[in-house]
Parts: C-alpha cells; sequence; structure tokens
C-alpha cells in the first residue's frame, strides 16, 4: 500500500522549501519506517540521510525572511526551531511508532521534562510508577513539588492503585514499562484506558522497549518519551531523546516550549541516530534472544532474575500481551547484598562495567551505586532495588560466550 503520509510536524510542510525531496508513506510496518521512514533527499539524490551541520539557514532577499518569521512563508529559520536532518529523525520515529509527530530532544532527560513541563502548571497532580529511572524520579520527587506541583508515587504493577491515586487536579499519569531495574510490567491497556476515562494524560517512557517491540499508542497512550540514548541507537555513541503523541499537542503545547527553552538535539546526535535506526528492529529482536538465553543460565545459579521474558517473572503473561520480545536488559539479586555484586562485576572478564544499556556491547551495573544512587535508600527499598541487585544489558556478543564470562564470575563469588 502506497498512501500519502501528511506528517503532524509543522515544519515538515517545508521540505520543498528546503529543495528537498521524499517520499513517505504510513502504509510500511515499522521495521521499514525505521531503514526508510522520513527520509528527505537533495537535489544530489543521496542514499543516506544528509548531515545538515548548520545552526542557520540564509535568505535570498529581506522580504523572504521577514515573511518566515512572520509565519506567513513556510521555510527553515534557526536550528532551534528546525533543521533538515533532526525533522527527518523526528518524522521517522512518529512513523515507526504510529505517533501524529514527534520532537527529537537533546537526551532522554530532556524529553521527560519537556514532556512533563510543556503541559504542568502550579496546583496540578501527577501519579507516577514508583519503579523508574532515577532521574525521572528525581523529576517526579523533587523538581515538580518545588514548583507546586503534587505527586503521588505507586506501584505501578498495581491497576487499582493507579484508580485509588487519582485525584480531582491529576493531570498525568508517568511510567515506564519494563521498569527500570525492577523489571516491574505496567498494564498498558488497563491504565492508558483509566487515564482516558478521566481526561488524564498518558506518558509513557519506552526506552527499554522501543517501537521495535512495543508501541505504546497502539494501547492507548497519549504520548510517548524516549531516551534514544539506549537501543535506538543502539551502540553507546551519543546521548538523544524523543517525545512522539498528537499533532495538536506536539505542535501547539510541546513546541512553544522546546522552542523557547532549547533542549533541541543536535544535527549530528540525530544523523547518528538515523544510523541506529537502520538496524533498531533486527538488534531489539537479537539482542532480546540473547538475554533470554542467558536469563535462563542465570536462573539456574540465582534465586530471583527478574525476566520478563522468563516463565518465573510474576507479569510474564502481561508481558507477552504487549511485548514483541522482551529486550535486553534483565536484573538479577544475590544473597551476598552490595558486597557480593561488586565483588560479581569485578570478576567480569568479558560483559564491561557500565550503567548504560541498549547497547551493542554487553554491560553489567549495581543500580544502588550508579542508576538509582540518587534516591534515598528507603525509596530505594520501597521500589525493590535491592543492595544485591544487578543489571545487565545483554549485548550482540555470542551468548555463549556471555554465558562462560557469567558462568565463571559467579563461581568467583561461591554461586
Ligand atoms: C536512560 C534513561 C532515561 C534518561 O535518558 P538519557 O538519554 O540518559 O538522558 C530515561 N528513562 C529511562 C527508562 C532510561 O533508561
Amino acid at each position: 500500500m502506497t498512501a500519502t503520509w501528511r506528517s503532524g510536524n509543522a515544519e515538515l510542510a517545508m521540505k520543498k522549501d528546503a529543495g528537498l525531496e521524499r517520499k513517505v508513506t504510513s502504509g510500511w510496518r515499522p521495521a521499514t519506517q525505521a531503514v526508510r521512514g522520513g527520509t528527505w533527499r537533495s537535489e544530489h539524490g543521496e542514499t543516506s540521510e544528509a548531515l545538515f551541520l548548520t545552526s542557520g539557514y540564509t535568505y535570498d532577499d529581506a522580504e523572504t525572511v521577514a515573511a518566515r518569521f512572520a509565519g506567513d512563508e513556510e521555510g527553515m529559520t534557526y536550528s532551534r526551531l528546525q533543521n533538515p536532518t533532526v525533522a527527518m529523525l523526528e518524522e521517522r520515529i512518529a512513523l515507526m511508532e504510529g505517533a501524529e509527530a514527534c520532537r527529537a530532544q537533546a537526551s532522554g532527560m530532556a524529553a521527560m521534562t519537556t514532556a512533563l513541563l510543556c503541559q504542568l502548571e502550579t496546583g496540578d497532580h501527577v501519579v507516577a510508577a514508583r519503579a523508574a529511572f532515577g532521574s525521572c524520579r528525581w523529576l517526579t520527587d523533587a523538581l515538580l513539588p518545588k514548583w507546586g506541583i503534587e505527586t503521588t508515587t505507586i506501584d505501578g504493577r498495581d491497576n487499582d492503585a493507579w484508580k485509588r491515586a487519582i485525584r480531582s487536579n491529576t493531570k498525568l499519569f508517568f511510567f515506564e514499562t519494563p521498569a527500570n531495574p525492577t523489571m516491574d510490567i505496567v498494564d498498558l491497556n488497563f491504565v492508558c484506558g483509566l487515564a482516558r476515562e478521566n481526561d488524564i494524560v498518558s506518558i509513557v517512557d519506552n526506552a527499554f522497549a522501543t517501537a521495535a517491540l512495543q508501541r505504546p499508542l497502539d494501547f492507548g497512550a497519549d504520548i510517548v518519551a524516549y531516551s534514544a540514548t539506549k537501543l535506538m541507537e543502539g551502540q553507546g555513541r551519543v546521548l538523544a531523546g524523543a517525545v512522539c503523541g498528537s499533532a495538536e499537542f506536539i505542535n501547539e503545547t510541546l513546541l512553544p516550549f522546546q522552542r523557547n527553552t532549547g533542549p533541541n538535539l543536535s544535527p549530528f546526535n540525530a544523523w547518528v541516530v538515523h544510523r541506529g535506526l537502520e538496524t533498531l528492529d533486527m538488534r531489539a529482536h537479537r539482542q532480546s534472544e540473547n538475554a533470554l538465553l542467558v536469563g535462563k543460565f542465570v536462573e539456574k545459579r540465582v534465586p530471583i532474575t527478574l525476566h520478563p521474558g522468563l516463565a518465573s517473572h510474576p507479569q510474564h503473561a502481561l508481558a507477552a500481551k504487549q511485548m514483541k520480545a522482551f529486550g535486553p536488559i534483565f536484573s538479577f539479586i544475590l544473597d551476598g547484598g552490595a558486597k557480593q555484586a561488586m565483588a560479581l562485576l569485578n570478576a567480569l572478564e568479558l560483559i564491561d562495567i557500565s550503567n548504560n544499556i541498549g547497547d551493542s556491547r554487553s554491560l553489567m551495573t549495581h543500580p544502588a551505586s550508579t542508576t538509582h544512587a540518587s534516591m534515598s535508600e528507603e525509596a530505594r527499598t520501597e521500589m525493590g532495588v535491592d543492595p544485591g541487585m544487578l543489571r545487565i544489558n545483554i549485548g550482540l556478543e555470542d551468548p555463549q560466550d556471555l554465558i562462560d564470562d557469567l558462568d565463571q564470575a559467579l563461581k568467583k563469588v561461591g554461586l
């Protein structure tokens, strides 16, 4: 099917003025969009997306620039407002996600902050799942309350807890699934449906899955926010983020905030993320397969292995309902606490000690002293970040080499 897809991003109508041609179809499936969606080609017909490493633009005459600033004429004016390489990425991500529009951000945290602050005001109330990336918890626990925005953190796995937390001033639900690093799964259908029934906007942080494995908008989410630094870019090279949603939300609510505060993604980083997206579908599925093989091995040696793809995960059935595969990341808990967890990290020979995820290299971290170190111990305990927890990102190496490395390291710490 070849249909003409009209992008929800206002600036994408500018392709003609930029002298670029593009072929876009919304009929393609996400794996095709990840390779081809949003491509614009210049008069040179380049195969790979061009890198427009420019902060500004020039004009044929003074009247043209005045008309562009007045909004009477379409065209690029300044890269905080529009950039062709960034716009191609935004269109590609929107097409993969099944969203009307998308805006790229400088990092995942820029995406989360922008998605929240562009629509919240003093007196609003936010309900967030307590299992979340450390900096996302900082936004809900420290930043929003400082500005008079009330927040409630709940067990995101408990559907009734979402219901009970709703107040008359509840404006937003905010959560990730699977959650970092406890691998809690939130019931997308239920929670996003509950939000809609109550005029609440749902924001899903989809970094652990990406559109290759899970599309929250298909389950009724309003907004999907990303750290594209992780699985999307996939090779640990640049920071990037994105927010996807309706054209109305992106153009009328998010865009004025972004244009005037400037959390923009650099064109160079956008170009690198493009390179990552081309292989996303393949990487996400292969890394998921590898993670399941390694998870099955770890589970035999470590009783608490938190992997949504394992039948032992209490929410395995729910994860299987909303995910195509279970992703490259899982966690496990050692009885010997932080001491044993750190000893295991120090015994690794192939797997790197690193707090990044989504990379094509296998990486392991101790969340309590790294990604979740900024939280209080009480908050860590409440969300299930045990001092003996380790989180592993499984990459594209031969899974048997990863199993061999874990085998020798586990032996060294007496397991
Ligand atoms: C890494 C991460 C973020 C933050 O993204 P950055 O690109 O590092 O700013 C937000 N949410 C989740 C779930 C993450 O894993």
